[in-house]
């Protein structure tokens, strides 16, 4: 009995060392960090679809940003289609050819729908571009066939960690917004939009929750209303928030150490005369499960035929823990 006793105290210590080296080896190799990079708004008639059409990459300058990221992703800022009726007084509507959806896989995963266009012409369209993103291999995120569909999260799982990725629109007008029985967008109603991200994590096991705003005015700061809100989505559980439609870049924000981008500004975009509206950030995320762990900033200069050239260097990179 005390041998018994004995060998059963030595091998709780044999244990006990064992489970002490494990965590020190845990400690030590930190937990694989997976990239998401961000764009701001991708529209791509005018400039780029003749680009396109002289087989041309829009994306061509830009396209080192995006490599070797783990997920890509940008605000799809037009309707692609060739079917639907324009929108009744609505000033600029953007409809373009699907010839350049090919350009869009090739360097994105995944495309936001939450805009102020994507409705342009009617739910026709927006019904044929969700096919057309889906025969594509494209998947998207604030938009979808019904109201169900557009406020589901978008996941993608990289090394283990599941990323969601929300998406909604607060520029008018409201009818691009989806129905029971309509195709369209996801619109941010507060309450909602809380209840969608704790969903993201209780129902659909989320590890990294990201919603992706089209809000503000434009102007260069983010107003109160996108102050307010940025922190309801961090206190609902987000652990970023990425914002875009001002057509120029907002500042930045950090909130219980969640980073907040308020407008990464244009980025494929023809029709700008001014330099303001012609600078843009692709950000990139570094995320584990604790959410995001650094970020870096590119700048991007938009030209006359809205096509993008990254700047040489990041801009900025801020490293969070
Ligand atoms: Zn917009």
């Amino acid at each position: 009995m005390k041998s018994l006793t004995c060998s059963t105290i030595k091998l709780a210590a044999l244990c006990v060392s064992a489970l002490l080296c494990m965590n020190a080896a845990m400690a030590q190799t930190p937990e694989p960090a997976v990239s998401v990079v961000f764009a701001g708004d991708i529209m791509l008639e005018g400039g780029p679809d003749r680009a396109i059409r002289r087989g041309h990459d829009p994306f061509a300058g830009v396209a080192h940003l995006f490599k070797g990221a783990d997920i890509r992703l940008g605000n799809l800022e037009c309707v692609v289609a060739t079917v639907g009726s324009v929108e009744p007084e609505k000033p600029n509507v953007f409809r373009v050819h699907p010839r350049g959806l090919k350009f869009v896989k090739r360097h994105f995963d995944a495309v936001g729908l939450a805009n102020n266009h994507s409705g342009d012409y009617g739910p026709q369209a927006f019904a044929q571009m969700l096919g057309l993103l889906k025969q594509s291999g494209l998947g998207y995120y604030g938009g979808g066939h019904d109201l169900k569909e557009a406020h589901k999260p978008h996941i993608l799982e990289r090394q283990g960690l599941r990323i969601a990725i929300l998406g909604y629109d607060e520029f008018q007008p409201r009818n691009f917004e989806a129905d029971h029985d309509r195709p369209g967008v996801a619109w941010s109603e507060d309450e909602q939009v809380v209840r969608d991200i704790k969903d993201a994590r209780r129902v659909w096991n989320a590890d990294v929750v990201i919603p992706v705003m089209h809000w503000g005015w434009e102007e260069p700061i983010a107003n109160a209303r996108q102050r307010a809100l940025a922190r309801l989505m961090i206190d609902a559980g987000a652990d970023a928030v990425i914002g875009g439609h001002p057509h120029q870049l907002q500042d930045t924000d950090q909130y219980k150490g969640k980073p907040i981008f308020y407008s990464l500004g244009n980025f494929v975009f023809e029709g700008f005369p001014d330099k303001v509206n012609n600078v843009a950030w692709v950000v990139r995320l570094s995320v584990d499960r604790q959410g995001v762990r650094a970020w870096k900033a590119h700048r991007v200069d938009i030209d006359k035929q809205g096509l993008p050239h990254a700047a040489k260097r990041a801009i900025q990179e801020i490293t969070l823990r």
